[in-house]
């Protein structure tokens, strides 16, 4: 069996069995619920498509769990991003996110009730997947919720990203929240900027690759994949990377290879990074078996709108394995679509026969033709509808209407609670 995205693997193999019916519960608990202030119409339809609101410095105590932190979204919000920063070695998720109306996105016992810190599955109907360093988490990732003006509050939740045990740990991070703006009359993005990644591997560079027949190909079978969403790649930039690790021996702890790699792409414009490397040497380190690791993201979704870091980009590997037939391309949609946001459509089945499955009522269950089936072959590839307004909702797809340097030089603060 072939392996994808190792990283992702390794969080589901960590989550208890999944049910897709799921509940948002309104947690009526205690008496801080905040009431809605509107955001006052005038204000919907100004602004840019994007809004960076700065959450600062936060820092998580022995528990793991940060003070609690407060962000305005306003009525033009149609999705966004929360990302946070931390070390290598100290793994990041949420430990609550509480919505304007008092509803429990992400209900704060999740972490006690799914044994596993890696990924909040049954408990959140819009899943969020821990990672490394930096991790991102976009809401909504589902129809079953949407996102509502007002204001939001969030705890960060911190735990040892290295060894068997996910123990909580008091660490120093950042946090930020990325809004996606699409005030009527407004048309949302639907360019992807897509940087390929040039390591040097099999002797392909950033001018060999413009006319390589192979590389040439899988940008063909990427192109039409994410066409189905109604996507373009758009810039699609060929660029070089130096010092950056051709073959990626090691996916954990400080200085590993795969945050070399994604470092690497530190200057380049802004876009999704797609490495190419040689191969990974990390098989067996997934929780799918033996097979060769094609792919990883950096996230689900990865970090949005910056390049440079331990986690802005996907890697994908060159050799083939003897017998194998190509999928390059196929996979460099499957993890480019990862680090937009997309989950597995269906995971491989658990030892005892039980399967689990996305959050998305329209994709069909152990259907091997959706591009998010969590093993490559020779499926159709298809994007469902649910997965397409996931996509949409990716902040990358609106880069290139918005002005990074009035963005980053104009930081919109926010309120930090107690
Ligand atoms: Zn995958």
């Amino acid at each position: 069996m072939l392996a994808l995205c190792a990283l992702a693997a390794v969080a589901a193999g960590l989550a208890p069995g999944c049910t897709d019916q799921v509940t948002l519960d309104a947690d009526s608990v205690g008496g801080d619920t905040v009431s809605n202030p509107d955001t006052p119409g005038g204000d919907s339809d100004s602004g840019g498509p994007l809004q960076v609101i700065e959450l600062g410095a936060l820092a998580t105590d022995a528990q793991g769990i940060s003070a609690e932190v407060a962000f305005e979204i306003d009525s033009a919000a149609s999705a966004f991003v929360i990302e946070l920063n931390a070390d290598e070695g100290v793994a990041l998720t949420i430990a609550s996110l509480r919505a304007p109306d008092g509803l429990t996105v992400v209900p704060p016992a999740w972490i006690g009730l799914s044994g596993s810190p890696w990924l909040c599955e049954t408990p959140c109907a819009n899943r969020i997947a821990a990672r490394p360093g930096q991790a991102a988490f976009l809401f909504p990732n589902t129809p079953l919720m949407t996102v509502r003006p007002g204001t939001w509050t969030m705890r960060a939740y911190a735990f040892s990203a290295t060894g068997a045990d996910p123990a909580p740990v008091a660490a120093p991070l950042s946090a930020r929240v990325v809004v996606v703006r699409t005030p009527q009359g407004r048309t949302p993005g639907n360019a992807l900027p897509f940087n390929l990644c040039l390591t040097g591997a099999m002797g392909i560079n950033a001018e060999i690759a413009q006319a390589h027949p192979r590389v040439q190909a899988a940008l063909g079978e990427v192109t039409a994949t994410f066409a189905q969403a109604g996507l373009v790649l758009a810039p699609l930039r060929y660029l070089d990377v130096v010092d950056a690790p051709q073959v990626v021996a090691s996916i954990q702890g400080d200085g590993n290879d795969l945050h070399q790699l994604f470092s690497a792409s530190e200057g380049l414009p802004l876009g999704v990074n797609v490495f190419l490397v040689e191969r990974f040497d990390v098989a067996g380190a997934e929780g799918h078996g033996a097979g060769p690791v094609l792919g990883i993201a950096g996230g689900i979704p990865g970090p949005v709108l910056q390049t440079g870091g331990p986690r802005t980009g996907v890697a994908v590997a060159l050799a083939l394995e003897l017998g194998q037939p190509d999928r390059l391309g196929r996979v460099m949609a499957h993890e480019v679509a990862h680090y937009l946001g997309l989950f597995h459509s269906s995971e491989a089945a658990a030892v005892d026969g039980s399967s689990h499955h996305d959050n998305l009522p329209d994709t069909s269950d152990d259907d091997p033709d959706n591009l998010m089936y969590w093993k490559v072959g020779s499926g159709a590839g298809q994007i469902s509808a649910d997965q397409a307004a996931v996509l949409a909702h990716n902040p990358w797809l609106l880069a290139d209407q918005m002005e990074m340097e009035k963005l980053s030089a104009d930081p919109i603060e926010a309120d930090s609670g107690p």
